[in-house]
C-alpha cells in the first residue's frame, strides 16, 4: 500500500457517497484503503482529499455529481494541495467524460479498482496531471481491501458483486460485470471477524444473493451460506438484500424458518405486477410465481415483513397494466416498498424503448400507488399494537429528539421503532435491545412508549463496542494516523448505519 509523500503532514479526506447500500459498503473500502495509506478522516470540514463515489443508477446522478463539483472547484482554489477523486458506478460509464467537463478533478477510478485510489492520489500529485484508472473488469475482489466499517453494532458483509441477470432498466450489468461469487470461507470468516469485535447483526449484500454459487455450480449454496453463518456465536440478527425471485428457491425459505438468527424480514422486488411489463422488463417470473413465494415465505415464517421495490410508468405501462401493479400490491400486503417513477438511464434497452410513458401520468399513477402503499403499511403496522417487540437501538435513529425525547431502533423485522425513555430509567447504548410493547402505529413506524414508566434493557457486546469505540475516539486525537485501526473486516468506528433501507429515497 502506498504511504503520503510528505511525512510531515498527515493529509485529511472525505469520503461522499451517493446512492445503494453496495455504495456505502464500498465507501467504507475507500475510506479503509486511505486510513491504511496514511490519510485520516477530516472533522474540522475542509479536507485535503474529497473522494465522491457516485450512482448511475439514481435519477439525477449527473446532476448531483457536476453540482457538487462544481462547489469543490471554488473550495479547490483556496485549498492548496486539496485533490478531488471520483469512483463508483458513474465514474465507470462516464470515464474520461469527467475530466472533460470537470478538469479540475485529480483522479478517476472505477468500481474494479478502488483499491488503487491511494496510489492515484498520490500520482496525480507527483505528476500534477489527473489520472484515470477504469478497469473492465474485477482487479481485486473488494472485500480483500481494508474496511472501516461506520457502525459498532450492524455490518455488511459482500458475499458477490455483478449481476448476470440484464434487466431492460438497470444499468448495473454494465457497470458492474458479471457476478463473482466470494468463496463461503471468506465470507463466514469476515462475518466472525466482525462478531469478534461487537458486531450483532450482519447484513448480507449482493446484486441477486440467492443466485450466490451460480459460480461455483452449487444452486443451493446461498441457503447454506445461511445456515452456516446462522451458527455463528453471538451473530444475533442476520438479513440479506436483495434477492431476486426468479431463482429464490424453497431450500431458501427453509433455511431462513430454520435459523433462528435468520431475522422475519424479506425483501423482494416485485418491480411490475403487469406480465406483460415484466417480460418487457427481462425479468423472468410472473405475478402468480411471485406471489406464490409470498405464500411460501408467510406459510413458514408468520411475522415476516416483506418489502419491496416498484417502478411506475415503465415504457409502454397502460393503465390496465398499472392496474395489474395495483392489484398485486393489494394482495401482496407489503409492510413497505421503494417506489419510482421511471427515468430514463442512457446506456440501458430501455432508454430506447418506444412508448415512453409521459411524466404527468407517471406522476398520477405514483400518487395512486404510494396512496394504496401508504394505507396497507399503516394497516399493516396498526395490526402489531399490543405486541412485544425487541428492538436494537440504532445510532443512525438513536439520537434523542428535542421534542419527543424518544430513541429509536430496529425490530427484528426491520420496522423502525420509536420509545421514550422514562425517567429514572437506566438508557440503552446503540447496539443494546430492549423489549417493548407496540403502542401505536403510522405508515412508517411504530410507536412504543412505556406505560409503567420502566424499559425492559438488554445490554449487548454492540453496545459495549460502542463504549469502546466511544472512549477511542474521545482519546485518539484526530490528527493522528490511524491506520493501525485499519484491518480487514474489523469495525472501527462507530457513526451511522441503517441496516436496510436508504430512506432518502421513496421509501414508503
Ligand atoms: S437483477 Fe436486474 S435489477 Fe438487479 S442488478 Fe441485476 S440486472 Fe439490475
Amino acid at each position: 500500500m502506498t504511504s503520503i509523500v510528505d511525512a510531515t503532514r498527515v493529509r485529511t479526506y472525505e469520503v461522499r457517497t451517493f446512492g445503494c447500500q453496495m455504495n456505502v459498503h464500498d465507501s467504507e473500502r475507500l475510506s479503509g484503503s486511505l486510513e491504511a495509506a496514511g490519510y485520516v478522516r477530516a472533522t474540522d470540514g475542509d479536507p485535503d482529499v474529497v473522494v465522491i463515489n457516485t450512482c448511475a443508477v439514481r435519477e439525477n446522478a449527473d446532476n448531483k455529481l457536476y453540482g457538487n463539483l462544481g462547489q469543490l472547484a471554488s473550495t479547490k482554489r483556496v485549498h492548496e494541495g486539496m485533490q478531488i477523486a471520483v469512483g463508483g458506478c458513474l465514474a465507470q460509464k462516464d470515464k474520461a467524460t469527467i475530466l472533460e467537463k470537470a478538469p479540475w478533478v485529480d483522479v478517476v477510478f472505477g468500481t474494479h479498482n478502488m483499491g488503487s485510489l491511494p496510489t492515484l492520489l498520490e500520482r496525480a500529485r507527483h505528476n500534477d496531471e489527473a489520472q484515470l484508472e477504469i478497469l473492465e473488469s474485477l482487479d481485486v475482489f473488494p472485500s480483500t481491501l481494508p474496511t472501516k466499517r461506520e457502525s459498532t453494532h450492524s455490518a455488511w458483509v459482500s458475499i458477490s458483486v455483478g449481476c448476470n441477470n440484464t434487466c431492460t432498466f438497470c444499468i448495473v450489468p454494465s457497470l458492474r460485470g458479471k457476478e463473482k461469487d466470494r468463496r463461503p470461507g471468506d465470507i463466514l470468516a469476515e462475518i466472525q471477524a466482525v462478531v469478534d469485535d461487537g458486531v450483532t447483526e450482519v447484513t448480507l449484500l449482493g446484486q441477486n444473493v440467492n443466485s450466490y454459487g451460480v459460480e461455483f455450480g452449487d444452486r443451493q449454496a446461498f441457503g447454506k451460506l445461511l445456515r452456516a453463518a446462522g451458527q455463528i456465536e453471538g451473530l444475533e440478527r442476520l438479513r440479506f438484500t436483495s434477492p431476486h425471485p426468479a431463482a429464490f428457491t424453497d431450500d431458501v425459505i427453509d433455511a431462513m424458518a430454520e435459523t433462528p438468527a435468520v431475522m422475519p424480514q424479506l425483501h423482494m422486488p416485485l418491480q411490475s405486477g403487469s406480465d406483460r411489463i415484466l417480460k418487457s422488463m427481462r425479468r423472468s417470473y410472473r405475478s402468480e410465481k411471485f406471489l406464490g413465494i409470498l405464500d411460501r415465505v408467510r406459510a413458514r415464517i408468520p411475522h415476516a415483513a416483506i418489502s419491496t421495490d416498484i417502478i411506475v410508468g415503465f415504457p409502454g405501462e397502460t393503465e390496465e397494466d398499472f392496474l395489474d401493479t395495483l392489484r398485486v400490491v393489494e394482495q401482496a400486503r407489503f409492510a413497505s416498498a421503494f417506489t419510482f417513477q421511471y427515468s430514463v438511464r442512457a446506456g440501458t434497452p430501455a432508454a430506447t424503448m418506444a412508448d415512453q410513458v409521459p411524466k404527468s401520468i407517471v406522476q398520477e399513477r405514483y400518487n395512486r400507488l404510494t396512496a394504496l402503499q401508504d394505507r396497507i403499511s399503516l394497516e399493516e403496522n396498526q395490526s402489531l399494537i399490543g405486541r412485544k417487540v425487541d428492538v436494537m437501538v440504532t445510532a443512525a435513529e438513536g439520537r434523542k429528539s428535542d421534542q419527543t425525547h424518544r430513541l429509536s431502533g430496529r425490530a427484528q423485522d426491520s420496522r423502525l421503532v420509536h420509545f421514550d425513555v422514562p425517567e429514572g430509567s437506566g438508557v440503552p447504548r446503540p447496539g443494546d435491545v430492549v423489549t417493548l410493547q407496540v403502542t401505536s402505529a403510522a405508515p412508517f413506524y411504530l410507536i412504543a412508549d412505556s406505560p409503567d414508566g420502566t424499559l425492559e434493557i438488554r445490554r449487548t457486546r454492540s453496545g459495549d463496542a460502542w463504549d469502546r469505540a466511544e472512549a477511542e475516539s474521545c482519546a485518539v486525537p484526530s490528527a493522528e494516523p490511524s491506520s493501525a485501526r485499519i484491518s480487514l473486516g474489523l469495525p472501527t468506528l462507530r457513526v451511522a448505519t441503517t441496516p436496510i433501507y436508504d430512506t432518502a429515497d421513496g421509501l414508503r
